[in-house]
């Protein structure tokens, strides 16, 4: 009897949500490549700072609306399963954990059988393969903060999803890696525009990608724009959301003029079509 009591004394003292660390997420949980957008209502004299998945979330302060904002991602690789939001509060340390729960998706497999000629690469660009990728990993270290932009992101391209995020490719039985952006349908020659704000941080010609832009649109988040025809802006160069990049092409290794578009959120690899609905959820 008096273990049993105790134990409700503990069960009890667990803080719940404490009611004056509002937060208001768009959606209570998320799965494999989606994102959450969330806000933080101020509290006087404090400041927030939030842990997800072992790393800090960026947050964007909006001293008129006295709210922070930012998203929490999953990889489309995240071990499916329940993880620790984790707000607390300078000076104060008060601290708040919020469960969510990350789902598994089923983004389907394609299977494909090819000559082998045109599936394993030679020497020379298998080395110019891995050096390039060295190239852009260098990339996510040197992330900016804080976010270089103030609303929503917007699609880089109206037209309709060719290639589905997450899609996985099993080419002549051998398992290869995922489709990690979308690939949109487009006539060559169609400007591609800037997703968001933020700074071009790589542009060039690489073996799988083609004519290639990457931004950095601060908080650790980047968008990437492959296969271009021609390729608009430079490196460093400041760029503001729907700012011609250059144009749909069919460079690199590619099948036909498309663009195949990705983001990465705080070094996850998310589906860009549905963080792009996530994002309207930004105040303006
Ligand atoms: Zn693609």
């Amino acid at each position: 009897m008096y273990k049993f009591f105790i134990f409700i004394m503990l069960t009890i003292n667990v803080p719940a949500f404490a009611n004056d660390l509002q937060m208001t997420l768009s959606s209570q949980e998320l799965y494999q490549g989606g994102v959450i957008h969330l806000k933080i209502h101020e509290k006087e004299g404090e400041k927030p700072a939030l842990r997800w998945l072992d790393k800090e979330v960026h947050l964007l302060y909006r001293p008129d609306k006295k709210i922070y904002e930012g998203f929490i991602a999953a990889d489309l690789a995240q071990k499916p399963g329940t993880y620790d939001l984790i707000l607390s509060l300078t000076p104060s340390g008060e601290t708040t954990h919020k469960k969510l729960k990350i789902n598994a998706k089923d983004y389907g497999v394609r299977k494909l059988t090819l000559p082998a000629g045109q599936v394993n690469l030679s020497q020379e660009n298998l080395e110019r393969v891995n050096n390039e990728k060295r190239v852009i990993d260098r990339l996510w270290e040197k992330a900016e903060t804080p976010a270089a932009f103030k609303t929503p992101f917007i699609m880089p391209l109206e037209s309709e999803v060719i290639g589905p995020f997450g899609r996985k490719s099993i080419i002549n039985d051998q398992p290869r890696s995922p489709h990690t952006g979308v690939d949109l349908r487009g006539k060559k020659g169609t400007p591609v525009k800037a997703a968001n704000d933020g700074r071009i941080v790589f542009t060039g010609d690489h073996f799988f990608t083609g004519n290639s832009v990457i931004i950095d649109h601060g908080g650790e988040i980047f968008s990437m724009y492959f296969h271009l025809d021609k390729i608009n802006v430079n490196n460093n160069a400041i760029i503001t959301r729907g700012e011609v990049l250059g144009t749909v092409g069919s460079t690199g290794r590619s099948t036909g003029p498309h663009l195949h578009w990705g983001m990465r959120i705080n070094g996850m690899r998310v589906d860009p079509v549905s963080f792009v609905k996530v994002s309207s959820h930004m105040e303006e």
